[in-house]
């Protein structure tokens, strides 16, 4: 029977990641994943010419020149930069909060002003240190743009009131006195020619992937075909939830194709009001064409609408609520993975953290140098 240096459970980037660079200096890797394709929550397919984001859109961003030149050996890239759109009640707002923002929101036209009129509802509300993510959002931006472009959306997003989550989520958006809608600070930004499944395709070249391979449903038996495991699943699921489960918000998409060349103009509106029910539409197409010609000679166009809510066994989870209580839980089982001999815990899931894709990838170049130097194997 072949026998494997690694087994990789999971075939998203922190997977694929690890089994090139272990490929790469000779070690033999097995990838298994239980879904029927590679990529993770980064895949894409492609439908009437258009790279769908199956799992909602992915834009690679980073600011870390290592891992912008290691994942240019595998892919070109579009130049795309996202700007995206707020619809509130049918007013437009650019995002993230910018100039374009505070003009459209207050009227003004300068900086200053902009500053001045934050810094005067921040007083109001009377917040010194923001404690959760409500009062970091008003600290930021005000309570009008906290009103009308976060509250709803982010309710929306995370099934919980913006009092009860941690204030890191919302340091994620820049805020910007200038007048420039470029939704990442990033020195790099672009989206995969080809899509990301192409790109982690490539990762993948000459390495053993089997997909529709459950690995806890088969633990002892796969397990056992290699020295070491690295493991890229809920790391709540490893232990079978013996601790409780950790929470989870899941996503879900109702994906179209139009008959018409341009739906919204733009790859990503957000409706940042608590009534319609989904959080953003994605048109798919924008990712990659240019809004020039060369998008509108594409006769259709794909868009999902996403919707929000809270994980539950038997659909996929997406992003780790990382709010106190759940990060007490992660600690627990973070001592029980340290226990765990020949298995490494990565990824968004096997770590529990909201990691962007850039951060998947650098962490997996750390964990998997880090293991290749000192590593048993
Ligand atoms: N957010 C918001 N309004 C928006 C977009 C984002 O309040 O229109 C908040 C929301 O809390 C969200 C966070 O900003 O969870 C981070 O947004 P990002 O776009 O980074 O989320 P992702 O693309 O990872 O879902």
């Amino acid at each position: 029977m072949d026998h494997y240096d690694y087994l990789i459970v999971g075939a998203g980037l922190f997977g694929a990641v690890f089994a090139e660079r272990a490929k790469n200096i000779g070690k033999k890797c097995l990838v298994v994943d239980r879904r029927d394709h590679i990529a993770g929550n980064v895949y894409t397919y492609e439908r009437n010419g258009i790279h769908v984001h199956a799992y909602g859109p992915h834009i690679f961003h980073t600011n870390d020149n290592a891992v912008w030149e290691y994942v240019n050996q595998f892919t070109r890239f579009h130049n795309f930069k996202l700007g995206t759109i707020a619809n509130y009640k049918g007013e437009i707002y650019s995002l993230p909060f910018n100039m374009y923002t505070f003009n459209r929101m207050w009227g003004v036209l300068a900086p200053e002003e902009a500053e001045k009129r934050i810094r005067e509802q921040r007083e109001a509300a009377g917040i010194k240190e923001p404690q959760n993510l409500e009062e970091q959002a008003i600290s930021l931006v005000g309570t009008d743009i906290y009103e009308k472009l976060i509250k709803g959306y982010t309710e929306k997003q995370w099934g919980r009131s913006c009092r009860e989550l941690p204030s890191f989520i919302i340091k994620r958006l820049p805020v910007r006195f200038t007048w420039d809608n470029n939704y990442f600070n990033a020195l790099y930004q672009g989206v995969p020619v080809g899509g990301y499944t192409q790109m982690v395709k490539n990762m993948l070249e000459g390495i053993e992937v089997r997909l529709g391979v459950d690995y806890l449903t088969h633990k002892g038996e796969l397990a056992s075909l290699a020295e070491k495991v690295v493991y890229t699943g809920a790391i709540d699921a490893y232990f079978d939830y013996k601790l409780g489960a950790l929470e989870y918000r899941s996503v879900r998409f109702e994906t179209e194709e139009l008959n018409k060349p341009n739906y919204q103009g733009n790859a990503v509106v957000n409706y940042t009001d608590k009534e319609t029910p989904w959080t953003r539409i994605i048109e798919h197409k924008w990712f990659e064409f240019g809004k020039d010609a060369a998008g509108n000679d594409i006769p259709g166009t794909v868009i999902s609408r996403e919707y929000s809510a809270e994980w539950k066994p038997g659909i996929e989870p997406y992003y780790p609520v990382n709010d106190e209580k759940n990060g007490a839980l992660y600690a627990e089982y973070k001592v029980l993975a340290e226990q765990e001999e020949n298995v490494i815990f990565g990824g968004r899931l096997g770590e529990y953290r909201y990691y962007d894709m850039d951060q998947v990838i650098a962490r997996a170049l750390a964990v998997c140098g880090k293991e290749l130097r000192e590593g048993l194997v």
